[in-house]
């Protein structure tokens, strides 16, 4: 039988790397019965909604999907569907893994870090009120009428945090679980409740809470700040990190510099009975269309589909298949190259041809 997976393309640079990764899926004899569907500016301009109910419905039936980026107006605009799908379907825990890869430009080694950021809260919360709106004006007024010293500006706009005990501990709890499965030894809490103690607060005490029922797992907080700091400087430290949204969001991106660059971070939104795989990267819409983004994170996005759809052998293949690719050099996007040389680098189509090659000599040295 053929596993049902909704294919969600995106735009950018998002149907290119998704090609490929379809492609290299493909060639590693695992069966797949697709479901295309579209969402973001495509789906805004041809049905008047960036996200229609179909897209949803599709991902709610066959519990799995493979995802390319999806830009989000800046400022303007239609909210993120990014973030919509993952509040609207709970998928409230984002894998995000980074390690180093011999070959990749990293001026690190043994980085082996897996992000837990979780997914439908903090200041992504989607609560915002604009300047000069009445909700605005109320929400000053209220403030000015509590004991708050502080005085708010009239010319303000709000974007209000909110993080909760039951997401909290939801995504502690998936830390801790994450960790246990897959033998890691320790989870790092990071927050910045020292200055945010009604959120961040609430957040690490459902941490140091949810460590006590795990004691075979080492337990820390650290605060955002020096976390920042010591990912820098010794990052080979850290195991599994579990954070709020709004720190994941970047310290997702400091840990895909740490290892090499955006192309090389694959991820997954998981809820509890359904998953969205993405790589950590955006639309990237300078490259949209020129074949020269790289297709690894996408690809190995892909390599988490397949162990969360039990396809453990085909996930071990592909990803040693990209591993060798990535250490040999040659058939290498720009991103990969030492001095980004685009002269000498492989296009996205190329880099999956470079992967399939792989994969079918292994099958014949097997065979
Ligand atoms: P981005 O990740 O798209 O790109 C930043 C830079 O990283 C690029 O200019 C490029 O130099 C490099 N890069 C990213 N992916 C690459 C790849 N596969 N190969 C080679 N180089 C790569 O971030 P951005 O420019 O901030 O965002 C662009 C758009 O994507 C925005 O609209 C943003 O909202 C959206 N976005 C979507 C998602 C998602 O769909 N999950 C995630 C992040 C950003």
């Amino acid at each position: 039988m053929p596993h049902k997976v909704t294919l969600i393309p995106g735009d950018g640079i998002g149907p290119e790397v998704t090609e490929a990764t379809r492609r290299v899926l493909e060639a590693s004899g695992v069966k797949f019965q697709w479901d295309l569907v579209v969402i973001g500016k495509d789906a805004q301009d041809a049905f008047g909604t960036p996200l229609p109910s179909d897209a949803v419905e599709s991902i709610k039936g066959n519990k799995v999907a493979l995802k390319g980026p999806v830009t989000t107006p800046i400022g303007t605009g239609f909210r993120s569907v990014n973030v919509a799908l993952r509040k609207g379907l709970d998928l409230y825990a984002c894998l995000r893994p980074c390690k180093t890869y011999p070959g990749a430009p990293s001026r690190y080694r043994n980085v082996d870090i897996v992000i837990v950021r979780e997914n439908t809260e903090d200041l992504y919360s989607g609560i915002e009120f604009a300047l000069g709106s009445p909700e605005a004006i109320r929400l000053r007024d209220f403030i000015a009428q509590t004991n708050i010293e502080e005085k708010v500006k009239e010319d303000s706009g709000f974007s209000i945090k909110v993080i909760s005990q039951t997401a909290s501990r939801r995504i502690v709890k998936f830390a801790f679980d994450y960790a246990r499965a897959n033998g890691r030894k320790k989870v790092t809490a990071v927050h910045k409740a020292n200055i945010l103690k009604f959120s961040d607060g609430l957040f690490l005490a459902a941490a140091r809470e949810l460590a006590r029922k795990y004691p075979d797992i080492e337990f820390e907080d650290v605060v955002l700040d020096a976390l920042c700091m010591q990912l820098v400087r010794r990052p080979e430290q850290f195991d599994v990190l579990v954070l709020p949204n709004f720190y994941g969001d970047f310290i997702s991106d400091l840990c895909a510099g740490l290892i090499g660059g955006l192309g090389l971070t694959p991820g997954a939104n998981i809820g509890d009975d359904m998953a969205v795989f993405e790589p950590t990267h955006g639309s990237a819409p300078k490259y949209a269309g020129q074949n020269k983004a790289n297709p690894m994170a996408m690809m190995l996005s892909g390599v988490m589909m397949l162990r969360y759809l039990g396809e453990k052998k085909a996930a071990y293949r592909i990803e040693k298949a990209v591993t060798e690719v990535i250490a040999e050099g040659k058939n290498v996007t720009y991103d990969l190259k030492a001095d980004s040389d685009v002269d000498t680098a492989a296009g996205t189509s190329q880099v999956a041809d470079a992967v399939i090659e792989k994969l079918k000599g292994e099958t014949n040295k097997r065979d």
